[in-house]
């Protein structure tokens, strides 16, 4: 099978994320929860993970690294610890539902949408730098839209939000392991991300990477000022209730070994050649609308929509996955992107890659698609 459905999560991972995943179920308890060797073991896994998390994010402090489900998990604690009532939110056009039902559902939250089309990065900076006045309190903004692997323009976004002092929330969920993401330089207060697409981990891990003050979503045990009947006020056990997920950690600490060895550099350009071969082959088929970037100009990453004339892009999907090829069809999860990009009414076909693609998959997949215009 050629897996280019990654943007939802990766499913070819580094072999040393099952080996560690295994040897965790096997041999390790829970952190903080006793003295004995399995709960050291454990409490050791979820150090060395914070830290190599704090070593890819250019990060000091590990215990601003926080264990989260996923990265909508991550989302929904870093907007509610920071949007109040009453509060303006600025949020890119390209969002995931992660973001925008969680604004959304808040009482009294008005949020206002910087559309922009699609590949401009210098309009997507002019609409945020418009909309971006006094009553706005919080901005969102996904590093890298999920649809289209249109990367926005975050260094002036986080430039803006630090000139006029907004706190600025960033949604790293299809960057993270193949863009450079560092909190520190963007100034973010909050920078969320899966552990299970770029960063190899496996399904059920995220992270919360913080610099401001957090409120919990979930109260319970964290091993620690167990004797108050409030969540302790220091992170990471303020948003860590309950046992920890060790053999996910552990599967997400090998994987960031991974990005960390090859290099985020490395993938990227890997996974941006790839797409640019996609984009490319695709765009000779007639018939076949591609949503690329023009050619070299540094804005897309390793995820690629397109259209099919005469075909419901469901249809597409089947008749893919029935030659062996996996790829996601619809709105992805991101009804704004395609309001930005005017595919809400058909959604797109998105193929997308990992680490672990290569130039003969892509070939193969675009051969795939002209057989189905014939
Ligand atoms: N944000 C973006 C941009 C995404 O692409 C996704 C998932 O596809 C999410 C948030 C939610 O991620 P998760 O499924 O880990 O909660």
């Amino acid at each position: 099978m050629i897996y280019l459905d990654s943007a939802a999560t990766t499913l070819q991972k580094p072999k040393s994320v099952s080996a560690a995943m295994l040897s965790a179920l096997r041999t390790m308890a829970s952190p903080g929860r006793g003295g004995h060797l399995p709960a050291q073991r454990a409490a050791q896994t979820a150090y060395a993970c914070r830290e190599a998390a704090c070593a890819l994010f250019g990060m000091d402090d590990s215990e601003q690294v926080v264990f989260t489900f996923n990265a909508t998990h991550a989302l929904n604690l870093a907007i509610r610890s920071l949007v109040k009532p009453g509060d303006t939110v600025l949020i890119s056009g390209y969002e995931h539902n992660a973001v925008s039902r969680t604004l959304y559902a808040m009482p009294n939250v008005t949020v206002k949408v910087a559309h922009a089309p699609l590949f401009c990065p210098e309009e997507t900076a002019g609409r945020f730098e418009e909309l971006l006045t006094d009553e706005v309190a919080v901005v969102v903004c996904t590093h890298v839209s999920n649809v289209f692997g249109y990367i926005l323009p975050i260094e002036d976004i986080a430039r803006l939000c630090r000139e006029r002092g907004v706190k600025l929330i960033v949604d790293a969920a299809q960057s993270a392991g193949c863009l450079p993401v560092s909190m520190e330089r963007w100034g973010a207060a909050f920078v969320a991300m899966p552990g299970h697409k770029g960063l190899y981990g496996p399904q059920g891990t995220g992270l919360l990477l913080c610099a401001n003050r957090v409120e919990p979503l979930m109260m319970g045990g964290t091993g620690s000022e167990s004797r108050l009947q409030q969540m302790p006020d220091f992170l990471p056990d303020r948003l860590e209730a309950g046992t920890h997920n060790i053999p996910g950690i552990a599967g997400l600490l090998a994987g960031l070994r991974f990005v960390e060895r090859v290099g985020v550099e490395r993938i990227g350009s890997h996974e941006t050649d790839l797409v640019d071969r996609m984009a490319e082959g695709l765009e000779e088929i007639k018939g076949v609308r591609v949503f690329a970037q023009n050619p070299g100009a540094g804005c897309q990453s390793g995820v690629l929509s397109f259209c099919v004339d005469g075909m419901d892009c469901e249809e597409v999907g089947q008749r893919l996955s029935g030659a062996g090829i996996a790829v996601r069809c619809g709105l992805h999860c991101a009804p704004l992107a395609h309001k930005s990009a005017g595919t809400l009414e058909c959604g797109t076909v998105r193929a997308s890659v990992s680490a672990f693609n290569t130039r003969q998959e892509i070939r193969a997949f675009i051969r795939a698609v002209a057989a189905l215009k014939k």
